[in-house]
């Protein structure tokens, strides 16, 4: 998970990452955190709106937790709904693969991992500012038989996952037996 929060924006001088355009002073963003390496986040920013369209998971998060007055919450609140109902219904435990993948802490572990390794995504309740949701959180793909204790969690794994390339199937084989 990240580290996401609405804030003010300190200058004029952030992008947002869905429309490319600045965001203005004062005007309320998105931030949504990347683990570093080291420790700490670098963040990314978003128009509030723009949000909507692909990090709506950490918009809505963001609002449960902001205590900022957000003049334009209700047209927010239902772009997140209309992004949620146009989401392809995904079964889980999947893999998640390459350009999907940001740095995470595994559950079960809590190491830290690169962008772009192959982790195991499972739906757990988390709760942010007083609200729960389920939500996919990262297991690595060596942790997840002794996290889930299911003998075919492997087939399950590669069923719900749908078409891997032969290289990542090999992977996947050889870090979960
Ligand atoms: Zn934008
Ligand atoms: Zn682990």
């Amino acid at each position: 998970m990240g580290v996401h929060r609405i804030e003010a924006a300190k200058t004029g001088r952030s992008s947002c990452r869905q429309c490319k355009q600045k965001i203005a002073k004062a005007e309320l963003r998105l931030g949504v955190g990347h683990a570093q390496e080291h420790g700490g986040h670098s963040m990314q920013w978003y128009h509030l709106q723009c949000a909507t369209q692909e990090r709506f998971l950490e918009l809505e998060e963001a609002l449960a937790e902001n205590t900022l007055a957000v003049p334009n919450q209700t047209a927010l609140e239902a772009g997140i709904a209309a992004s949620i109902q146009g989401q392809p219904a995904a079964t889980y435990p999947r893999a998640i693969f390459g350009s999907d993948c940001d740095t995470y802490h595994c559950v079960h572990c809590g190491n830290w991992s690169f962008p772009s390794t192959i982790r195991i995504v499972v739906i757990r309740p988390v709760t942010v500012g007083g609200r729960t949701f389920d939500r996919p959180v990262p297991i690595d793909v060596g942790c997840a038989n002794e996290y889930l204790g299911d003998p075919a969690l492997l087939d399950t794994v590669i069923q719900n996952t749908g078409p891997i390339d032969d290289f990542n199937l090999k992977w996947l084989k050889e870090s979960m037996t």
